[in-house]
């Protein structure tokens, strides 16, 4: 396991004009079940389908249509919640939280409030090499997507695309454990690769696949640590609630704005009123949306249609038999069997298709000289081309072919370099175009011997120098590799001058 040092929050402070105030940050996350069908119906959930084309009569809420439970959603919450080591509800149950909204045909949508199907957990949050912080997860639950209502198509009328009513969403929601903007950011981060490590959602935030409403409140120091002892929220400050964020770098902007006006309303002697607020990216502000609705306000009840969702030990502990190895634990392995650094091994686990291509060129190579090649050479080029791995022209097989050709000796760090644009370019095996291309480094000694022994006679003046100063060896080496266009070993000649010299 990852060794990691868990450190105690480190709240974002904001300096007002009259007081020091503490941030508390806890997220609700909205992330799409990756699945083929929806959570109650069979219609499809592919994503840029012709508006309405995705759409099962029970999704249109046809009058006397039944919703019949999706079992492989269930599975996904069920592993999504084992992956965040979380208790896993035997019985759970869906509610209907009733509200009208025209791209929600039910005229309710359903939900588990009373009783989800995921209880607490936890998200490991990378704060810095070894350093995380732990964010409690108070629960997950299921609930179906609303559609799309779109009012910018045409100048008197509105449109609705029901293609999203009705898939399946999984609602992550923290504790108030986030402390600032960074942490919300990494805390977000950090679930997304998890998700995407499980397969549980594909993690797309701009198709809005994964999405956050924030809760933000301000406290003077000290209260906090109040609210951990009891867990009694009336230590924290009122919150608001930003709704919908889907990109990390607005999530932070938002979060700190919000702080910002919380601060100068109650340094104002004002109070905050608890409610729903939007993000506008274009003014870096938010905005009051409606005020803060309760449970009541929604008259949730028990889903009449669905009966309790009960499902057995045995089907969870098959589901636990499949777990991939998540994130923190392949990080773990990579500094520990290939001997990376923290920050090579956060770079290359980073998403798992690049840690799968990662271990293919080190597995029975050197770990390091793998990581830096894939890390500097490949990812560069690809970053520069605007490429994902998927379609790199270069494989892993190729690449470990040119590691094999350096570790043997046959080529240099500076032909390596050229064998592996060939193979971009151009494509082909790395040793046979290294054969046809005549790169091969000489450590023939003999040939080897004989330039240095001649650039030693030739230069008398340079070898007084080099035995009064031994740094200035380095001219010959240098002399020697030219006059040998580069092939020789540098290592070997190095070795040689010293030799000669008498160093
Ligand atoms: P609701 O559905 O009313 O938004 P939830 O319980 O689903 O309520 O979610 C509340 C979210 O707000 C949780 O993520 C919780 O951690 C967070 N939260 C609660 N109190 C505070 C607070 N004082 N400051 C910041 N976040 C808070
Ligand atoms: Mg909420």
């Amino acid at each position: 396991m990852l060794d990691l040092t868990f450190t105690a929050p480190q709240p974002k402070v904001i300096s007002g004009a009259k007081a020091d105030w503490e941030l508390v940050i806890g997220l609700e996350v909205h992330a799409q079940v990756a699945s083929n069908a929806k959570l109650f119906s069979g219609a499809s959930t592919s994503f840029g389908a012709e508006p309405n084309a995705n759409v099962a009569f029970v999704d249109a809420a046809m009058p006397g249509m039944l919703p019949v439970v999706n079992e492989f959603c269930v599975a996904q919450a069920v592993r999504t919640g084992l992956g965040l080591k979380a208790q896993i509800n035997l019985r759970s149950a869906f509610d209907r939280k009733n509200y009208f909204y025209p791209d929600l045909p039910q005229g309710y949508q359903i939900s588990q409030l009373y009783h989800p199907i995921v209880g607490e957990g936890e998200v490991i949050v990378d704060m810095g090499p070894g350093i995380a912080r732990r964010v409690r997860i108070e629960r997950i639950h299921l609930e179906q997507d609303a559609g799309k209502s779109i009012h910018d198509m045409d100048p008197n009328m509105s449109f609705v695309d029901l293609n999203r009513t009705g898939v399946a969403l999984m609602e992550i929601v923290s504790r108030p454990d986030i402390r600032g903007p960074e942490e919300a950011a990494a805390y977000v981060a950090k679930l997304r690769q998890i998700l995407r490590y499980l397969g549980t959602c594909d993690g797309n935030m701009q198709n809005g696949n994964l999405r956050a409403d924030v809760n933000v409140s301000v406290c003077k120091p000290g209260q906090y640590e109040k609210y951990q002892a009891t867990q009694d929220f009336s230590h924290l400050g009122t919150r608001c609630e930003i709704k919908n964020m889907n990109s990390l770098r607005f999530i932070q902007a938002a979060i700190d704005y919000e702080a910002r006006r919380q601060i100068a309303i109650l340094e104002d002697g004002g109070s905050i009123v608890q409610e729903t607020r939007l993000y506008d990216p274009d003014k870096g502000e938010t905005r009051s949306m409606r005020s803060k609705e309760e449970a009541h306000d929604y008259r949730y009840f028990p889903d009449p249609d669905l009966l309790p969702l009960e499902i057995e030990q045995a089907w969870v502990d098959d589901i636990a038999a499949t777990m991939p190895e998540l994130p923190d634990a392949r990080k773990a392995r990579y500094m520990g069997d290939f001997g990376l650094t923290d920050y090579d091994a956060s770079v290359l686990t980073a998403e798992k298709e690049n840690a799968v291509f990662f271990e293919a060129v080190a597995t029975g190579r050197d770990g390091k000289t793998a990581a830096n090649w894939v890390i500097n050479e490949l990812f560069g080029r690809l970053n520069k081309e605007g490429l994902g791995i998927a379609e790199s022209p270069v494989s892993a097989a190729q690449l470990g072919g040119v590691l094999d050709l350096i570790g043997s000796g046959e080529i240099s760090g500076k032909m390596a370099k050229d064998l592996f644009e060939i193979l971009w370019t151009e494509g082909g095996e790395p040793a046979e175009i290294a054969a046809a291309r005549g790169m091969k480094q000489v450590t023939d000694t003999g040939a080897i011997e004989a330039a240095v022994d001649e650039i030693i006679a030739a230069n008398p003046a340079q070898v007084e120098k080099a035995r009064a100063n031994a740094k200035l060896a380095g001219w010959f080496t240098g002399q020697v590799l030219k006059a040998t266009g580069g092939k020789a070993n540098p290592a070997v000649v190095n070795e040689m001058v010293a030799r000669k010299l008498g160093l």
